[in-house]
Protein backbone atom coordinates (compact mmCIF):
# COMPACT_ATOMS: atom_id res chain seq x y z
CA UNK A 1 0.00 0.00 0.00
CA UNK A 2 1.59 3.14 -1.07
CA UNK A 3 0.32 6.27 0.96
CA UNK A 4 2.13 9.51 -0.12
CA UNK A 5 1.47 12.93 2.31
CA UNK A 6 1.16 15.80 0.01
CA UNK A 7 2.78 19.62 2.10
CA UNK A 8 1.34 23.09 0.49
CA UNK A 9 4.00 25.46 1.65
CA UNK A 10 4.80 27.55 -0.87
CA UNK A 11 2.51 30.30 0.70
CA UNK A 12 3.78 33.41 2.08
CA UNK A 13 2.58 33.80 4.65
CA UNK A 14 1.32 37.41 4.55
CA UNK A 15 -1.71 37.05 7.08
CA UNK A 16 0.47 36.39 9.67
CA UNK A 17 2.70 39.54 8.54
CA UNK A 18 5.57 38.03 7.98
CA UNK A 19 8.13 39.03 5.15
CA UNK A 20 9.28 35.26 4.66
CA UNK A 21 7.46 32.35 4.44
CA UNK A 22 5.60 31.95 7.60
CA UNK A 23 6.04 28.18 7.72
CA UNK A 24 10.54 28.50 8.07
CA UNK A 25 9.12 30.47 11.38
CA UNK A 26 10.57 28.40 14.18
CA UNK A 27 8.10 27.67 17.15
CA UNK A 28 10.56 27.24 19.79
CA UNK A 29 13.72 26.66 18.00
CA UNK A 30 12.30 24.36 15.24
CA UNK A 31 10.32 25.80 12.21
CA UNK A 32 6.75 25.23 11.59
CA UNK A 33 7.43 23.23 8.44
CA UNK A 34 10.34 20.64 10.38
CA UNK A 35 7.61 20.28 12.69
CA UNK A 36 4.72 19.30 10.13
CA UNK A 37 6.91 17.22 7.67
CA UNK A 38 8.49 15.26 10.85
CA UNK A 39 4.72 14.01 12.18
CA UNK A 40 4.36 12.65 9.05
CA UNK A 41 7.98 10.93 8.99
CA UNK A 42 7.17 9.11 12.14
CA UNK A 43 4.31 7.36 10.78
CA UNK A 44 4.89 3.82 9.90
CA UNK A 45 1.93 4.16 7.49
CA UNK A 46 3.21 7.01 4.83
CA UNK A 47 5.57 5.99 2.17
CA UNK A 48 6.99 9.18 1.39
CA UNK A 49 6.32 12.99 1.57
CA UNK A 50 5.95 15.54 -1.01
CA UNK A 51 6.41 19.32 -0.05
CA UNK A 52 5.39 22.30 -2.43
CA UNK A 53 8.23 25.11 -2.16
CA UNK A 54 7.98 27.97 -4.40
CA UNK A 55 11.43 28.32 -6.64
CA UNK A 56 12.99 31.15 -4.66
CA UNK A 57 12.73 28.63 -1.29
CA UNK A 58 13.83 25.77 -2.30
CA UNK A 59 17.84 25.49 -0.89
CA UNK A 60 15.98 26.96 2.38
CA UNK A 61 13.47 24.34 2.37
CA UNK A 62 15.80 21.64 1.64
CA UNK A 63 17.81 23.11 4.46
CA UNK A 64 15.18 22.85 7.19
CA UNK A 65 14.47 19.81 5.94
CA UNK A 66 17.41 18.40 6.20
CA UNK A 67 17.65 14.50 7.47
CA UNK A 68 13.91 13.94 6.03
CA UNK A 69 13.15 11.90 3.02
CA UNK A 70 11.05 14.62 1.17
CA UNK A 71 10.72 15.35 -2.38
CA UNK A 72 10.55 18.89 -3.21
CA UNK A 73 7.92 20.01 -6.12
CA UNK A 74 7.14 23.60 -7.22
CA UNK A 75 4.54 25.18 -5.85
CA UNK A 76 1.83 27.40 -7.62
CA UNK A 77 0.35 30.96 -7.33
CA UNK A 78 -2.25 29.19 -4.96
CA UNK A 79 -3.38 26.32 -2.95
CA UNK A 80 -4.95 24.49 -5.39
CA UNK A 81 -2.58 25.18 -8.29
CA UNK A 82 0.03 23.98 -5.60
CA UNK A 83 -1.55 20.27 -4.65
CA UNK A 84 -2.16 19.92 -8.61
CA UNK A 85 1.78 20.06 -9.55
CA UNK A 86 1.97 17.29 -6.51
CA UNK A 87 -0.73 15.19 -7.94
CA UNK A 88 0.77 15.41 -11.64
CA UNK A 89 4.35 15.06 -10.17
CA UNK A 90 3.25 11.62 -8.26
CA UNK A 91 1.45 10.54 -11.48
CA UNK A 92 4.07 11.01 -13.05
CA UNK A 93 6.16 8.60 -10.50
CA UNK A 94 6.74 4.84 -12.49
CA UNK A 95 4.40 4.02 -9.25
CA UNK A 96 1.91 6.51 -8.54
CA UNK A 97 0.22 6.58 -4.79
CA UNK A 98 -2.88 4.42 -4.20
CA UNK A 99 -3.55 7.38 -1.50
CA UNK A 100 -2.50 11.09 -0.45
CA UNK A 101 -3.04 12.93 2.26
CA UNK A 102 -3.07 16.58 2.03
CA UNK A 103 -2.16 18.39 4.76
CA UNK A 104 -1.15 22.18 5.41
CA UNK A 105 1.85 22.95 6.68
CA UNK A 106 0.78 25.57 9.10
CA UNK A 107 -0.77 22.12 10.85
CA UNK A 108 1.99 21.53 12.95
CA UNK A 109 0.33 20.10 15.93
CA UNK A 110 -1.46 17.12 14.23
CA UNK A 111 -0.85 13.64 16.22
CA UNK A 112 0.04 10.40 14.96
CA UNK A 113 -3.92 9.39 16.07
CA UNK A 114 -5.13 12.09 13.71
CA UNK A 115 -3.01 10.41 10.74
CA UNK A 116 -4.01 6.71 11.48
CA UNK A 117 -7.31 7.88 11.79
CA UNK A 118 -7.07 9.57 8.11
CA UNK A 119 -5.23 6.66 6.72
CA UNK A 120 -8.26 4.44 8.17
CA UNK A 121 -10.88 6.40 6.72
CA UNK A 122 -9.11 6.61 3.51
CA UNK A 123 -8.86 3.45 3.02
CA UNK A 124 -12.58 2.33 4.05
CA UNK A 125 -14.37 4.93 2.09
CA UNK A 126 -11.86 6.13 -0.74
CA UNK A 127 -11.61 10.27 1.16
CA UNK A 128 -11.41 10.87 4.85
CA UNK A 129 -11.62 14.65 5.91
CA UNK A 130 -10.69 16.06 9.28
CA UNK A 131 -13.25 17.72 10.58
CA UNK A 132 -14.40 19.38 14.15
CA UNK A 133 -18.09 19.43 15.21
CA UNK A 134 -18.98 22.79 15.70
CA UNK A 135 -19.53 23.89 19.09
CA UNK A 136 -20.95 27.21 19.17
CA UNK A 137 -23.89 28.37 17.51
CA UNK A 138 -23.75 29.48 14.24
CA UNK A 139 -26.01 31.76 12.10
CA UNK A 140 -26.52 32.67 8.58
CA UNK A 141 -26.28 36.71 8.68
CA UNK A 142 -27.41 39.08 5.85
CA UNK A 143 -26.48 43.17 6.01
CA UNK A 144 -25.11 42.61 9.62
CA UNK A 145 -28.28 40.64 10.96
CA UNK A 146 -29.06 37.25 11.87
CA UNK A 147 -31.14 36.03 8.76
CA UNK A 148 -30.87 32.29 9.67
CA UNK A 149 -29.58 30.25 12.59
CA UNK A 150 -28.29 26.52 11.36
CA UNK A 151 -28.68 23.25 12.64
CA UNK A 152 -25.18 23.01 14.92
CA UNK A 153 -25.03 18.95 14.85
CA UNK A 154 -25.29 19.21 11.12
CA UNK A 155 -22.24 21.63 11.19
CA UNK A 156 -18.52 21.36 11.00
CA UNK A 157 -15.18 22.87 10.81
CA UNK A 158 -12.77 21.57 8.57
CA UNK A 159 -9.12 20.60 9.15
CA UNK A 160 -6.40 18.60 7.46
CA UNK A 161 -4.96 16.31 6.57
CA UNK A 162 -7.45 15.71 4.05
CA UNK A 163 -7.52 12.02 2.53
CA UNK A 164 -8.42 10.75 -1.08
CA UNK A 165 -8.15 7.72 -3.08
CA UNK A 166 -5.49 8.73 -5.64
CA UNK A 167 -6.90 8.16 -8.88
CA UNK A 168 -9.97 10.09 -8.66
CA UNK A 169 -8.46 12.87 -7.12
CA UNK A 170 -5.91 13.57 -9.85
CA UNK A 171 -8.79 13.33 -12.43
CA UNK A 172 -10.97 15.65 -10.50
CA UNK A 173 -7.87 18.10 -10.22
CA UNK A 174 -8.05 17.52 -14.74
CA UNK A 175 -11.49 19.24 -14.09
CA UNK A 176 -10.72 21.98 -12.23
CA UNK A 177 -11.83 25.18 -14.42
CA UNK A 178 -10.65 29.05 -13.91
CA UNK A 179 -14.18 29.58 -12.19
CA UNK A 180 -13.07 27.25 -9.39
CA UNK A 181 -12.52 28.52 -6.06
CA UNK A 182 -11.60 25.92 -3.93
CA UNK A 183 -10.25 26.79 -0.26
CA UNK A 184 -8.92 22.58 0.58
CA UNK A 185 -9.12 19.71 -1.57
CA UNK A 186 -12.22 18.38 0.05
CA UNK A 187 -14.14 20.88 -2.55
CA UNK A 188 -12.60 19.55 -5.71
CA UNK A 189 -13.26 15.94 -4.63
CA UNK A 190 -16.93 16.83 -3.96
CA UNK A 191 -17.81 18.86 -6.68
CA UNK A 192 -16.16 16.24 -9.29
CA UNK A 193 -16.11 13.12 -7.15
CA UNK A 194 -18.45 12.04 -4.46
CA UNK A 195 -19.06 13.81 -0.95
CA UNK A 196 -16.06 13.33 1.12
CA UNK A 197 -16.33 10.85 4.43
CA UNK A 198 -15.42 13.03 7.86
CA UNK A 199 -13.40 11.77 10.25
CA UNK A 200 -12.89 13.11 13.87
CA UNK A 201 -10.42 16.09 14.03
CA UNK A 202 -8.06 17.79 17.02
CA UNK A 203 -8.44 21.03 19.07
CA UNK A 204 -5.00 21.27 19.19
CA UNK A 205 -4.41 21.22 15.58
CA UNK A 206 -4.89 24.11 14.88
CA UNK A 207 -3.24 26.34 11.85
CA UNK A 208 -1.06 29.11 12.26
CA UNK A 209 -2.41 32.29 10.57
CA UNK A 210 -1.81 35.37 12.48
CA UNK A 211 2.07 36.94 13.92
CA UNK A 212 0.41 35.77 17.61
CA UNK A 213 0.00 32.23 16.82
CA UNK A 214 3.38 32.00 16.15
CA UNK A 215 4.31 33.41 19.73
CA UNK A 216 3.57 30.53 21.56
CA UNK A 217 5.04 29.71 25.03
CA UNK A 218 6.62 26.42 26.09
CA UNK A 219 8.44 25.16 29.10
CA UNK A 220 11.21 22.52 29.89
CA UNK A 221 12.61 21.63 32.71
CA UNK A 222 16.46 20.71 33.77
CA UNK A 223 18.36 18.96 36.10
CA UNK A 224 22.06 19.80 37.36
CA UNK A 225 24.44 17.73 40.31
CA UNK A 226 27.52 19.02 41.34
CA UNK A 227 30.02 17.65 44.46
CA UNK A 228 33.37 19.24 45.24
CA UNK A 229 35.32 17.78 48.10
CA UNK A 230 36.88 19.92 51.13
CA UNK A 231 40.69 20.92 50.90
CA UNK A 232 43.24 22.91 52.42
CA UNK A 233 42.49 25.15 55.41
CA UNK A 234 41.21 28.43 53.74
CA UNK A 235 38.99 29.90 55.99
CA UNK A 236 35.98 30.27 53.71
CA UNK A 237 33.59 28.92 51.02
CA UNK A 238 31.84 30.21 48.57
CA UNK A 239 28.19 28.65 47.64
CA UNK A 240 25.77 31.41 45.55
CA UNK A 241 27.99 33.90 45.27
CA UNK A 242 28.07 34.31 49.11
CA UNK A 243 31.68 34.29 51.30
CA UNK A 244 30.69 31.49 53.67
CA UNK A 245 33.33 30.62 56.79
CA UNK A 246 34.36 27.23 57.31
CA UNK A 247 37.82 25.94 58.39
CA UNK A 248 38.75 24.58 54.72
CA UNK A 249 38.23 25.75 51.38
CA UNK A 250 36.73 23.40 48.61
CA UNK A 251 38.80 21.72 46.24
CA UNK A 252 38.39 23.57 42.24
CA UNK A 253 39.78 25.36 39.75
CA UNK A 254 37.03 28.19 39.78
CA UNK A 255 35.92 29.58 43.05
CA UNK A 256 34.38 25.95 43.84
CA UNK A 257 30.66 27.33 43.79
CA UNK A 258 28.73 24.23 43.79
CA UNK A 259 25.66 25.63 44.26
CA UNK A 260 26.04 27.93 41.25
CA UNK A 261 27.69 25.10 39.09
CA UNK A 262 24.54 22.84 39.66
CA UNK A 263 22.06 25.49 38.76
CA UNK A 264 24.33 26.47 35.61
CA UNK A 265 24.00 22.31 34.70
CA UNK A 266 20.28 22.83 35.25
CA UNK A 267 19.43 26.15 33.18
CA UNK A 268 22.27 23.82 30.34
CA UNK A 269 20.50 21.13 30.35
CA UNK A 270 16.61 22.45 30.31
CA UNK A 271 18.01 24.48 26.92
CA UNK A 272 19.47 21.02 25.84
CA UNK A 273 23.16 22.29 25.70
CA UNK A 274 26.56 20.44 26.59
CA UNK A 275 27.33 20.67 30.60
CA UNK A 276 29.51 23.57 32.17
CA UNK A 277 32.68 21.47 31.68
CA UNK A 278 32.20 21.67 27.80
CA UNK A 279 31.83 25.75 27.88
CA UNK A 280 34.11 26.38 30.90
CA UNK A 281 36.62 23.58 30.69
CA UNK A 282 38.55 23.26 33.94
CA UNK A 283 41.67 23.18 32.37
CA UNK A 284 41.78 26.65 30.81
CA UNK A 285 43.60 28.68 33.00
CA UNK A 286 40.65 31.44 32.25
CA UNK A 287 38.40 30.20 34.94
CA UNK A 288 41.35 28.95 37.12
CA UNK A 289 39.49 30.91 40.61
CA UNK A 290 36.65 32.18 38.43
CA UNK A 291 34.07 33.82 40.26
CA UNK A 292 31.08 31.31 39.23
CA UNK A 293 28.46 34.18 39.24
CA UNK A 294 29.91 35.48 36.07
CA UNK A 295 29.87 32.10 34.40
CA UNK A 296 26.31 31.96 35.77
CA UNK A 297 25.74 35.35 33.46
CA UNK A 298 27.30 33.76 30.88
CA UNK A 299 24.93 30.51 31.32
CA UNK A 300 21.77 33.38 31.46
CA UNK A 301 23.39 34.78 27.91
CA UNK A 302 23.37 31.45 25.77
CA UNK A 303 19.60 30.96 27.18
CA UNK A 304 19.26 34.81 26.12
CA UNK A 305 20.53 34.29 22.60
CA UNK A 306 17.82 31.42 22.37
CA UNK A 307 14.78 32.99 23.30
CA UNK A 308 14.38 31.09 26.45
CA UNK A 309 13.61 32.99 30.00
CA UNK A 310 13.97 31.42 33.73
CA UNK A 311 10.61 30.61 35.03
CA UNK A 312 12.36 29.03 38.62
CA UNK A 313 15.75 27.42 39.86
CA UNK A 314 15.42 25.21 42.64
CA UNK A 315 18.75 23.89 44.77
CA UNK A 316 18.93 20.89 47.40
CA UNK A 317 22.79 21.53 49.69
CA UNK A 318 23.96 18.29 51.32
CA UNK A 319 26.00 19.50 53.81
CA UNK A 320 27.14 18.33 57.45
CA UNK A 321 29.24 21.20 57.54
CA UNK A 322 29.16 24.79 58.19
CA UNK A 323 25.73 25.80 58.75
CA UNK A 324 24.31 27.58 55.75
CA UNK A 325 20.71 28.43 57.28
CA UNK A 326 22.27 32.14 57.97
CA UNK A 327 23.38 32.70 54.50
CA UNK A 328 20.69 31.46 52.02
CA UNK A 329 18.99 34.34 51.68
CA UNK A 330 21.77 36.62 49.83
CA UNK A 331 22.76 33.28 48.03
CA UNK A 332 18.84 33.55 46.80
CA UNK A 333 19.78 37.41 46.00
CA UNK A 334 22.52 36.88 44.04
CA UNK A 335 21.33 34.02 41.87
CA UNK A 336 18.01 35.78 41.42
CA UNK A 337 20.10 39.09 40.20
CA UNK A 338 21.65 37.01 37.83
CA UNK A 339 19.00 35.49 35.90
CA UNK A 340 16.63 38.01 36.05
CA UNK A 341 13.85 36.63 38.38
CA UNK A 342 12.05 37.79 41.67
CA UNK A 343 13.53 36.06 44.58
CA UNK A 344 10.73 33.96 45.39
CA UNK A 345 11.50 32.35 41.91
CA UNK A 346 15.15 31.06 43.45
CA UNK A 347 14.67 28.00 46.07
CA UNK A 348 17.51 26.89 47.75
CA UNK A 349 16.93 24.58 50.97
CA UNK A 350 20.05 23.14 52.98
CA UNK A 351 20.03 19.88 54.92
CA UNK A 352 22.91 17.50 56.86
CA UNK A 353 23.13 13.92 55.60
CA UNK A 354 22.78 12.14 59.05
CA UNK A 355 26.37 11.63 59.41
CA UNK A 356 25.88 9.15 56.53
CA UNK A 357 28.71 9.01 53.44
CA UNK A 358 30.92 10.85 52.48
CA UNK A 359 28.91 14.37 52.60
CA UNK A 360 28.11 12.60 56.23
CA UNK A 361 31.87 12.70 57.46
CA UNK A 362 31.95 16.32 56.23
CA UNK A 363 34.59 15.54 53.48
CA UNK A 364 32.64 17.58 50.44
CA UNK A 365 29.12 18.82 49.43
CA UNK A 366 26.84 17.98 47.01
CA UNK A 367 24.03 20.54 45.35
CA UNK A 368 21.25 19.13 43.10
CA UNK A 369 19.12 21.70 41.43
CA UNK A 370 16.24 21.74 39.12
CA UNK A 371 15.12 24.95 36.52
CA UNK A 372 12.48 25.47 34.77
CA UNK A 373 12.36 27.51 31.29
CA UNK A 374 10.09 29.16 29.29
CA UNK A 375 10.54 30.49 25.53
CA UNK A 376 9.21 33.19 23.57
MG1 LIG B 1 31.80 22.13 40.00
Amino acid sequence: MNIYAVIPAAGVGSRAGFSKNKLLQKLDGISVLRRTVSAFAQNAGISRIVVCVNGSERESVARELSGFDAALVAGGATRTASVKNALCYLAALPCPPDYVLIHDGARPFLSQKVIDDCIATVRQFGSAVCALPCTDTAVLAESGFIADTLERDKLFTLQTPQGFAFAPLYEAYGKISEDDAFTDDSGVYAKYVAPPRLFAGEKANVKLTFAEDFAMETYRTGIGADTHAFGEEKGFIVLGGVKIPSERGLVAHSDGDVLCHAVMDALLSAAGLADIGHHFPDTDPAYKGADSLALLARVYALLQERGLSVVNVSAAISAERPKLSPYIAQMKKNIADVLHVFEQFVGISAGTNEGLGYIGRGEGIAVLATALLKSA
